[in-house]
Protein backbone atom coordinates (compact mmCIF):
# COMPACT_ATOMS: atom_id res chain seq x y z
CA UNK A 1 0.00 0.00 0.00
CA UNK A 2 1.76 3.45 -0.69
CA UNK A 3 1.89 6.11 1.44
CA UNK A 4 -1.48 7.96 0.20
CA UNK A 5 -3.74 5.01 -0.25
CA UNK A 6 -6.18 4.90 2.28
CA UNK A 7 -8.13 1.36 3.40
CA UNK A 8 -11.90 1.71 3.26
CA UNK A 9 -12.18 0.77 6.96
CA UNK A 10 -9.58 1.18 10.48
CA UNK A 11 -10.38 -0.22 13.71
CA UNK A 12 -8.94 0.83 16.69
CA UNK A 13 -9.28 -1.02 20.09
CA UNK A 14 -6.75 -0.06 23.00
CA UNK A 15 -5.52 -3.22 24.72
CA UNK A 16 -4.31 -3.31 28.40
CA UNK A 17 -3.95 -6.48 29.52
CA UNK A 18 -6.14 -8.47 27.77
CA UNK A 19 -4.42 -11.27 26.64
CA UNK A 20 -7.80 -13.49 26.95
CA UNK A 21 -9.69 -11.46 24.69
CA UNK A 22 -7.36 -10.64 21.94
CA UNK A 23 -7.63 -13.95 19.21
CA UNK A 24 -11.61 -13.94 19.93
CA UNK A 25 -11.33 -9.70 19.08
CA UNK A 26 -9.35 -10.78 16.12
CA UNK A 27 -11.96 -13.14 14.96
CA UNK A 28 -14.82 -11.11 15.06
CA UNK A 29 -13.73 -7.99 13.94
CA UNK A 30 -11.74 -9.73 10.61
CA UNK A 31 -15.28 -10.99 10.17
CA UNK A 32 -17.62 -8.10 10.53
CA UNK A 33 -15.36 -5.85 8.65
CA UNK A 34 -15.25 -8.42 5.23
CA UNK A 35 -18.77 -8.03 4.92
CA UNK A 36 -18.62 -4.31 5.60
CA UNK A 37 -15.52 -3.40 3.48
CA UNK A 38 -14.25 -6.84 1.73
CA UNK A 39 -10.80 -6.79 2.38
CA UNK A 40 -10.38 -3.23 2.33
CA UNK A 41 -9.34 -2.54 5.99
CA UNK A 42 -6.92 -2.26 9.08
CA UNK A 43 -7.18 -3.61 12.85
CA UNK A 44 -5.21 -1.00 14.70
CA UNK A 45 -4.00 -2.92 18.38
CA UNK A 46 -2.53 -0.82 20.72
CA UNK A 47 -0.63 -2.34 23.73
CA UNK A 48 -0.66 0.01 26.49
CA UNK A 49 2.14 -0.96 28.11
CA UNK A 50 0.73 -4.75 28.92
CA UNK A 51 1.75 -6.50 32.04
CA UNK A 52 0.70 -9.79 31.02
CA UNK A 53 1.30 -11.46 27.22
CA UNK A 54 -0.95 -9.23 25.45
CA UNK A 55 2.67 -7.80 23.23
CA UNK A 56 3.05 -11.18 22.21
CA UNK A 57 -0.16 -12.43 20.84
CA UNK A 58 -0.52 -9.08 19.13
CA UNK A 59 2.73 -9.86 17.33
CA UNK A 60 1.62 -12.83 16.53
CA UNK A 61 -1.45 -11.31 14.93
CA UNK A 62 0.49 -9.21 13.26
CA UNK A 63 2.68 -12.06 12.31
CA UNK A 64 0.14 -14.04 10.83
CA UNK A 65 -2.73 -11.35 9.52
CA UNK A 66 -1.24 -8.34 7.47
CA UNK A 67 -4.35 -6.37 8.37
CA UNK A 68 -2.97 -6.28 11.64
CA UNK A 69 -1.55 -3.37 12.75
CA UNK A 70 0.31 -3.64 16.28
CA UNK A 71 1.00 -0.43 17.91
CA UNK A 72 3.83 -0.80 21.20
CA UNK A 73 2.94 1.61 23.87
CA UNK A 74 6.37 2.47 25.85
CA UNK A 75 4.49 2.44 28.59
CA UNK A 76 0.88 2.02 30.50
CA UNK A 77 -0.17 5.95 29.15
CA UNK A 78 -4.09 4.98 29.86
CA UNK A 79 -6.94 4.45 28.19
CA UNK A 80 -7.48 8.16 26.47
CA UNK A 81 -4.27 8.05 25.44
CA UNK A 82 -3.75 4.45 23.65
CA UNK A 83 -6.72 5.19 21.99
CA UNK A 84 -5.20 8.72 20.51
CA UNK A 85 -2.19 7.04 19.81
CA UNK A 86 -4.08 4.86 17.77
CA UNK A 87 -6.16 7.13 16.01
CA UNK A 88 -2.94 8.88 14.77
CA UNK A 89 -1.73 5.42 13.53
CA UNK A 90 -4.58 4.55 11.48
CA UNK A 91 -5.24 5.47 8.06
CA UNK A 92 -8.71 4.30 6.93
CA UNK A 93 -11.38 6.75 5.37
CA UNK A 94 -13.46 5.75 8.22
CA UNK A 95 -12.47 4.84 11.78
CA UNK A 96 -14.32 2.33 14.43
CA UNK A 97 -13.29 3.03 18.16
CA UNK A 98 -14.41 -0.23 20.09
CA UNK A 99 -12.86 -1.90 23.59
CA UNK A 100 -10.61 -4.72 23.32
CA UNK A 101 -13.10 -6.73 25.81
CA UNK A 102 -15.76 -7.03 23.44
CA UNK A 103 -18.04 -4.98 25.41
CA UNK A 104 -19.23 -3.61 22.82
CA UNK A 105 -20.88 -5.62 20.10
CA UNK A 106 -18.67 -5.42 16.52
CA UNK A 107 -21.29 -6.84 14.77
CA UNK A 108 -23.17 -3.18 14.86
CA UNK A 109 -20.63 -2.17 12.50
CA UNK A 110 -22.80 -2.58 9.62
CA UNK A 111 -25.41 -0.25 11.13
CA UNK A 112 -23.33 1.83 11.99
CA UNK A 113 -21.99 1.89 8.41
CA UNK A 114 -25.56 2.31 6.78
CA UNK A 115 -26.03 5.79 8.83
CA UNK A 116 -22.73 7.15 7.98
CA UNK A 117 -23.97 6.25 4.11
CA UNK A 118 -26.95 8.06 4.71
CA UNK A 119 -24.74 11.31 5.83
CA UNK A 120 -23.58 10.97 9.35
CA UNK A 121 -19.97 11.87 10.47
CA UNK A 122 -20.24 10.43 13.37
CA UNK A 123 -22.33 7.36 14.52
CA UNK A 124 -22.10 6.71 18.00
CA UNK A 125 -23.08 3.93 20.13
CA UNK A 126 -25.91 4.43 23.45
CA UNK A 127 -26.28 2.35 25.83
CA UNK A 128 -29.82 1.00 26.65
CA UNK A 129 -28.54 -1.33 28.77
CA UNK A 130 -25.09 -2.09 30.68
CA UNK A 131 -24.56 -6.11 31.20
CA UNK A 132 -22.20 -7.82 33.81
CA UNK A 133 -21.93 -3.66 35.42
CA UNK A 134 -22.42 -3.62 39.10
CA UNK A 135 -25.08 -1.33 39.75
CA UNK A 136 -22.62 1.46 41.44
CA UNK A 137 -20.86 1.47 38.26
CA UNK A 138 -24.51 2.10 36.80
CA UNK A 139 -25.17 4.93 39.33
CA UNK A 140 -22.03 6.58 39.37
CA UNK A 141 -22.16 6.85 35.50
CA UNK A 142 -25.71 8.26 35.62
CA UNK A 143 -24.86 10.91 37.71
CA UNK A 144 -21.59 11.90 36.33
CA UNK A 145 -23.52 12.35 32.96
CA UNK A 146 -26.27 14.27 34.82
CA UNK A 147 -23.53 16.58 36.27
CA UNK A 148 -21.47 16.95 33.36
CA UNK A 149 -24.36 17.75 31.16
CA UNK A 150 -24.72 20.59 33.70
CA UNK A 151 -21.67 22.23 33.61
CA UNK A 152 -20.67 21.53 30.36
CA UNK A 153 -21.77 23.77 27.17
CA UNK A 154 -20.55 20.90 24.44
CA UNK A 155 -23.73 18.48 24.38
CA UNK A 156 -21.96 15.22 25.43
CA UNK A 157 -24.67 12.63 25.16
CA UNK A 158 -25.24 10.31 27.97
CA UNK A 159 -24.77 6.95 28.30
CA UNK A 160 -21.93 6.69 25.44
CA UNK A 161 -18.33 5.28 25.79
CA UNK A 162 -15.60 5.77 23.20
CA UNK A 163 -17.49 3.05 20.68
CA UNK A 164 -18.50 5.03 17.58
CA UNK A 165 -17.60 5.26 13.93
CA UNK A 166 -16.01 8.20 12.35
CA UNK A 167 -15.31 9.69 9.42
CA UNK A 168 -12.17 10.73 7.97
CA UNK A 169 -12.90 14.72 7.95
CA UNK A 170 -14.17 14.66 11.66
CA UNK A 171 -10.68 12.24 12.84
CA UNK A 172 -8.88 14.67 11.26
CA UNK A 173 -10.50 17.29 13.38
CA UNK A 174 -9.47 14.94 16.61
CA UNK A 175 -6.11 14.72 15.82
CA UNK A 176 -5.16 18.41 15.75
CA UNK A 177 -6.59 18.78 19.09
CA UNK A 178 -3.57 19.00 21.44
CA UNK A 179 -4.69 18.75 25.08
CA UNK A 180 -2.98 16.48 27.26
CA UNK A 181 -6.01 15.37 29.48
CA UNK A 182 -8.24 13.77 26.75
CA UNK A 183 -11.87 13.02 27.24
CA UNK A 184 -12.05 11.48 23.73
CA UNK A 185 -15.97 11.53 23.53
CA UNK A 186 -16.25 14.67 24.80
CA UNK A 187 -14.32 16.00 22.01
CA UNK A 188 -15.83 14.16 19.25
CA UNK A 189 -18.90 16.13 20.16
CA UNK A 190 -17.01 19.69 20.72
CA UNK A 191 -16.13 18.95 16.83
CA UNK A 192 -19.27 18.86 15.99
CA UNK A 193 -20.54 17.75 11.99
CA UNK A 194 -23.31 15.64 11.70
CA UNK A 195 -23.43 12.47 14.47
CA UNK A 196 -26.11 10.70 15.26
CA UNK A 197 -27.04 8.04 18.49
CA UNK A 198 -27.35 4.35 17.51
CA UNK A 199 -28.75 2.67 20.49
CA UNK A 200 -27.30 -0.81 21.14
CA UNK A 201 -26.99 -3.47 24.45
CA UNK A 202 -23.87 -3.13 26.27
CA UNK A 203 -22.61 -7.04 26.84
CA UNK A 204 -20.75 -7.93 29.71
CA UNK A 205 -16.62 -8.30 29.01
CA UNK A 206 -15.69 -11.23 27.36
CA UNK A 207 -12.46 -11.73 29.76
CA UNK A 208 -10.37 -9.74 32.49
CA UNK A 209 -11.64 -7.63 34.62
CA UNK A 210 -12.20 -3.63 34.23
CA UNK A 211 -8.85 -0.71 34.74
CA UNK A 212 -11.61 1.28 35.67
CA UNK A 213 -11.43 1.17 39.67
CA UNK A 214 -13.09 4.11 41.58
CA UNK A 215 -9.87 6.02 41.40
CA UNK A 216 -9.34 6.12 38.14
CA UNK A 217 -12.73 6.47 36.90
CA UNK A 218 -12.92 10.04 39.88
CA UNK A 219 -9.59 10.73 37.45
CA UNK A 220 -11.33 10.53 34.86
CA UNK A 221 -14.65 12.34 35.59
CA UNK A 222 -12.10 15.33 36.83
CA UNK A 223 -10.66 14.92 33.35
CA UNK A 224 -13.93 15.17 31.27
CA UNK A 225 -15.37 18.30 33.83
CA UNK A 226 -12.54 20.36 33.12
CA UNK A 227 -11.32 19.72 29.88
CA UNK A 228 -14.88 21.36 28.71
CA UNK A 229 -15.97 24.03 31.65
CA UNK A 230 -14.67 26.39 33.73
CA UNK A 231 -18.29 26.53 35.79
CA UNK A 232 -16.20 24.49 39.00
CA UNK A 233 -13.99 28.12 39.26
CA UNK A 234 -16.79 30.12 38.63
CA UNK A 235 -18.51 28.13 41.67
CA UNK A 236 -15.45 28.97 43.63
CA UNK A 237 -16.22 32.33 43.04
CA UNK A 238 -20.20 31.88 44.30
CA UNK A 239 -18.71 29.51 47.57
CA UNK A 240 -16.80 32.72 48.27
CA UNK A 241 -19.24 35.05 48.22
CA UNK A 242 -22.41 32.72 49.90
CA UNK A 243 -19.02 32.32 53.57
CA UNK A 244 -18.54 36.06 53.17
CA UNK A 245 -22.32 36.64 53.35
CA UNK A 246 -22.31 34.09 56.53
CA UNK A 247 -19.52 35.66 57.79
CA UNK A 248 -21.26 39.45 57.39
CA UNK A 249 -24.42 38.04 59.02
CA UNK A 250 -22.54 36.75 62.05
CA UNK A 251 -20.56 39.96 62.54
CA UNK A 252 -23.88 41.35 62.50
CA UNK A 253 -25.08 39.00 65.31
CA UNK A 254 -21.75 39.62 67.27
CA UNK A 255 -21.79 43.10 67.35
CA UNK A 256 -25.56 43.08 68.33
CA UNK A 257 -24.49 41.06 71.29
CA UNK A 258 -22.40 43.32 72.07
CA UNK A 259 -24.19 46.40 72.42
CA UNK A 260 -26.98 44.69 73.56
CA UNK A 261 -24.92 43.43 76.59
CA UNK A 262 -25.19 39.98 75.81
CA UNK A 263 -22.31 37.98 77.34
CA UNK A 264 -20.56 36.92 74.66
CA UNK A 265 -19.04 33.54 75.44
CA UNK A 266 -16.70 33.94 72.61
CA UNK A 267 -15.78 30.16 71.59
CA UNK A 268 -18.44 29.68 69.48
CA UNK A 269 -18.45 32.47 67.49
CA UNK A 270 -14.64 32.52 66.95
CA UNK A 271 -14.89 28.92 65.77
CA UNK A 272 -17.73 29.38 63.29
CA UNK A 273 -15.83 31.86 60.86
CA UNK A 274 -12.98 29.80 61.35
CA UNK A 275 -14.31 26.78 60.48
CA UNK A 276 -16.32 28.09 57.30
CA UNK A 277 -13.59 30.48 56.31
CA UNK A 278 -11.10 27.73 56.43
CA UNK A 279 -12.82 24.85 54.65
CA UNK A 280 -14.41 27.10 51.75
CA UNK A 281 -10.83 28.10 51.54
CA UNK A 282 -9.27 24.95 51.04
CA UNK A 283 -12.22 23.79 48.95
CA UNK A 284 -11.91 26.27 46.62
CA UNK A 285 -7.99 25.98 46.55
CA UNK A 286 -8.62 22.23 45.35
CA UNK A 287 -10.45 23.56 42.63
CA UNK A 288 -8.04 26.39 41.12
CA UNK A 289 -5.05 23.71 41.98
CA UNK A 290 -6.27 21.29 39.25
CA UNK A 291 -6.82 23.62 37.20
CA UNK A 292 -3.37 24.89 37.46
CA UNK A 293 -2.18 21.62 37.29
CA UNK A 294 -3.56 20.96 33.94
CA UNK A 295 -2.08 24.27 32.55
CA UNK A 296 1.10 23.44 33.87
CA UNK A 297 1.79 19.97 32.14
CA UNK A 298 0.10 21.65 29.12
CA UNK A 299 2.34 24.06 29.07
CA UNK A 300 5.19 21.33 29.34
CA UNK A 301 4.25 20.82 25.75
CA UNK A 302 5.32 16.93 26.03
CA UNK A 303 4.00 14.96 23.46
CA UNK A 304 0.63 13.02 24.81
CA UNK A 305 2.49 9.33 24.47
CA UNK A 306 5.72 7.94 23.26
CA UNK A 307 5.17 5.07 20.65
CA UNK A 308 8.31 2.01 20.95
CA UNK A 309 7.43 -0.19 17.70
CA UNK A 310 5.09 -0.12 15.06
CA UNK A 311 4.43 -3.42 13.67
CA UNK A 312 2.53 -3.02 10.24
CA UNK A 313 2.77 -4.92 6.63
CA UNK A 314 3.62 -2.95 4.06
CA UNK A 315 2.21 -4.18 0.50
CA UNK A 316 -1.34 -3.77 -0.48
CA UNK A 317 -4.13 -5.43 1.90
CA UNK A 318 -4.55 -9.22 0.83
CA UNK A 319 -6.38 -12.53 2.54
CA UNK A 320 -3.99 -13.64 5.20
CA UNK A 321 -1.78 -16.65 3.60
CA UNK A 322 -3.85 -19.30 5.53
N1 LIG B 1 -7.38 0.26 28.56
C1 LIG B 1 -6.15 0.75 28.12
N2 LIG B 1 -5.27 1.30 29.05
C2 LIG B 1 -5.59 1.38 30.38
C3 LIG B 1 -6.86 0.91 30.80
C4 LIG B 1 -7.73 0.36 29.87
O1 LIG B 1 -5.82 0.69 26.94
O2 LIG B 1 -4.76 1.88 31.15
C5 LIG B 1 -8.30 -0.32 27.56
C6 LIG B 1 -8.84 -1.70 27.93
O3 LIG B 1 -7.99 -2.72 27.46
C7 LIG B 1 -10.19 -1.71 27.23
C8 LIG B 1 -10.62 -0.26 27.26
O4 LIG B 1 -9.44 0.51 27.50
O5 LIG B 1 -10.06 -2.11 25.87
C9 LIG B 1 -11.67 0.03 28.30
O6 LIG B 1 -11.21 -0.40 29.56
P1 LIG B 1 -12.14 -1.24 30.55
O7 LIG B 1 -12.87 -2.30 29.80
O8 LIG B 1 -11.29 -1.70 31.67
O9 LIG B 1 -13.16 -0.15 31.06
P2 LIG B 1 -14.73 -0.34 31.37
O10 LIG B 1 -15.35 -0.93 30.14
O11 LIG B 1 -14.79 -1.25 32.54
O12 LIG B 1 -15.23 1.05 31.67
MG1 LIG C 1 -14.76 -2.66 29.31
Amino acid sequence: MTETARPALSIVAPCYNEEGVLHELHQRLVGVCRQAVGWDFEIVLIDDGSRDRTRAIIGELCAADPHVVGVFLSRNHGHQLALTAGLNICRGERVLIIDADLQDPPELLHDMMALMDGGADVVYGQRTARDGESAFKRFTADLFYRILGKLVDVNIPPNTGDFRLMSRPVLDELNRLPEQHRFVRGLVSWIGYKQVPLQYHRHARFAGTTHYPVKAMIRFAIDAITGFSTVPLRMATYLGLLAALVGICMMGWAAYSYFAGIAIRGWTTIMAPMLILGSTQLLVLGVIGEYLGRLYMQSKNRPLFIIEEIKRSEGALQPPLH
